[in-house]
């Protein structure tokens, strides 16, 4: 059974996709947390960040640089955040591996 993100993936469950290439897709959260929040995620279903080892360290890699390059498409020039979630301490929701991007608010630290 996909999980929910390779659905949005396959196109089965709508989402607002803001950028897409051969290895990644990124969509708008659905229950967004700042102005811009995005999911930027692998085509290719890892559970996690606990889950994914040496082969997957260039789309790892890859993943926020396609972050920034959103951000700098949405015009986040004051600044943003990329955040991981994994595992049920960590957040961690959908199971599959994703980058929060947010911006267009200024961030607190520490999180919650
Ligand atoms: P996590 O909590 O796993 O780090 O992040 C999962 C994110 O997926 C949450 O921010 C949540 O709002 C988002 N999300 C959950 N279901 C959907 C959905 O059906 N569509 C979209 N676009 N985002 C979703
Ligand atoms: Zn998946």
């Amino acid at each position: 059974m996909p999980c929910l993100f390779c659905k949005i993936i396959a196109g089965e469950i709508p989402a607002k996709m803001v950028f897409e290439d051969d290895l990644t897709c990124a969509f708008n959260d659905i229950n967004p947390q700042a102005p811009t929040h995005v999911m930027v995620v692998p085509r290719r279903h890892i559970g996690s960040l606990a889950e994914s080892g040496a082969e997957d360290e260039e789309l790892i890699g890859h993943l926020h640089l396609v972050a920034a390059q959103i951000a700098g498409s949405h015009g986040l020039s004051n600044g943003f955040r990329t955040v991981i979630n994994t595992g049920r301490d960590g957040g961690q929701t959908v199971d599959h591996l994703h980058v929060h991007l947010l911006g267009g608010r200024a961030m607190h630290w520490p999180p919650g």
